[in-house]
């Protein structure tokens, strides 16, 4: 598997890339190269996301602010900032390829709340589907020290697991995971592929930090965790060569950290197991043969409902004779679903005044019972 075999790709861009260290001017024919290398891979039919940092990087050199004294406020204050001209830049660089940019500002709090996690989920395959490129950042402005990711390979990897993507790839200052800090040690050796996150490997991440990452190894480790989780292929590569993607595309060195799992079935196993029912939605004969043949949940099939539940709790599905057919993630509340159970799918939106779907539960966030 390589990156040109991925269909839904997130490219993770760290500030040390995109902003000079010694000048602290963004790296403009770069990131022009960069946006090239995306606008190519969309030509191959992939979906391509960008995690990109850089924010407080470039808002800290507008605002005049000193990196070693800089208070929380004043990050936050320099990410206000910078987002506006990191946008600005990511959408001109993209525009010349014909490409639609649309930005996406998330929390930590956003990937937590099961609802607002739906919500962030739907825009951003909506986004896709229009043919758009995410440019995703975290909303530095709002998140406060205890609720911010603060590095984005973490955050990357959390996107990676809401949208079911394939692959992520951390564009980085170096070739890869060695076995030492090649900087030091010439006999470090580079990995080219890991299956299992052993202690050996985690000892491996030493590396500290240069000035404008916030991540080094240690977090692109945890990133790579939470991606092999969700069945993610996660892809660790040289960033600071000019077309660092085609590069890739060419048989670039990197590290790939190999998951046991598909996203699909990672996120089932996640619904499955991580995630308690709220409550129950008996459903008819005619809807139980329709999950089991890999259909969404509609609202003309469900009969009564047991307990309450919220927009995106896991709730257990039953047939008339109360045996669990399925679990899922519920795109309506109990009282929407109240309100819709019986009724014809078209009918969502003259009943509620809002629809999210015709789908009470998706068949990809839909776990059939064994037996
Ligand atoms: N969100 C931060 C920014 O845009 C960067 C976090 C990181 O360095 O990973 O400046």
């Amino acid at each position: 598997m390589s990156l040109g075999d991925a269909k839904r790709l997130i490219i993770k861009v760290g500030s040390a890339l995109l902003v000079d260290e010694t000048t602290g001017k963004l790296r403009r024919a770069w990131l022009e190269a960069l946006a090239d290398d995306v606008a190519a891979l969309r030509e191959r039919g992939t979906e391509v996301i960008i995690v990109s940092s850089g924010a407080i990087a470039m808002g800290r050199r507008l605002l005049g602010l000193d990196h070693r004294t800089i208070s929380l406020a004043d990050k936050q204050a320099a990410a206000a900032t910078g987002q506006i001209s990191l946008s600005q830049v990511w959408q001109e660089a993209l525009h010349r390829n014909g490409l639609i940019m649309a930005q996406v500002l998330v929390t930590l709090e956003d990937m937590e709340s099961r609802q607002r996690y739906l919500n962030a989920r739907g825009t951003l395959n909506a986004l896709l589907g229009h043919g758009a490129i995410p440019l995703i950042n975290e909303n530095d402005t709002v998140a406060t020290a205890e609720i911010r990711f603060g590095d984005n390979d973490r955050l990357a990897a959390k996107v990676a697991h809401m949208i079911s993507a394939d692959m992520l790839v951390l564009l980085s200052d170096i070739d890869g995971l060695y076995t030492a800090d090649p900087r030091k040690n010439p006999d470090a050796e580079l990995i080219p592929e890991v299956r299992e996150l052993t202690p050996e490997i985690m000892s491996m991440a030493g590396a500290a930090p240069t000035m404008y990452s916030s991540g080094g190894m240690v977090t692109k480790l945890l990133a790579a965790e939470i991606a092999m989780k969700s069945g993610c292929r996660m892809m660790i590569a040289r960033g600071t060569i000019y077309h660092p993607l085609k590069a890739q595309l060419d048989g670039g060195l990197h590290t790939l950290f190999q998951p046991s799992e598909t996203p699909l079935a990672a996120r089932r196993h996640w619904i499955a197991t991580s995630l308690s029912a709220r409550g129950a939605i008996v459903i008819d004969a005619g809807a139980v043969n329709a999950l089991r043949a890999g259909k969404n949940l509609l609202a003309p099939g469900i009969t009564t409902l047991q307990g309450s539940f919220k927009q995106g709790d896991a709730v257990r599905v039953l047939a008339s004779d109360g045996v669990e057919v399925a679990r899922g993630l519920s795109a309506y509340s109990a009282d929407e679903t109240r309100q819709l159970m019986g009724h014809n799918s078209h009918d969502i939106e003259p009943i509620l005044g809002y629809s999210r779907g015709n789908a009470i539960i998706h068949s990809d966030d839909l776990v059939l019972a064994e037996g």
